[in-house]
């Protein structure tokens, strides 16, 4: 029974970790345009849906 807890522990521990790696990885490669909420590549200097700038944070 307790190696059945651990083992979860270690999936949702794994999943966590994932799941905050992805989001470090889009913060760094990209920026939400604060206009219309799309996400565009860090290389744009304006969104690509709405055409606004899209300045530093
Ligand atoms: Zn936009």
């Amino acid at each position: 029974m307790a190696a059945t807890i651990l083992s979860v522990l270690v999936v949702v521990a794994i999943l966590g970790g994932c799941a905050i790696l992805t989001q470090l990885f889009a913060r760094v490669m990209y920026r939400r345009c604060p206009e219309c909420g799309v996400l565009n590549a860090r290389r744009r200097w304006r969104c690509r849906q709405c055409g606004a700038p899209l300045v530093e944070e």
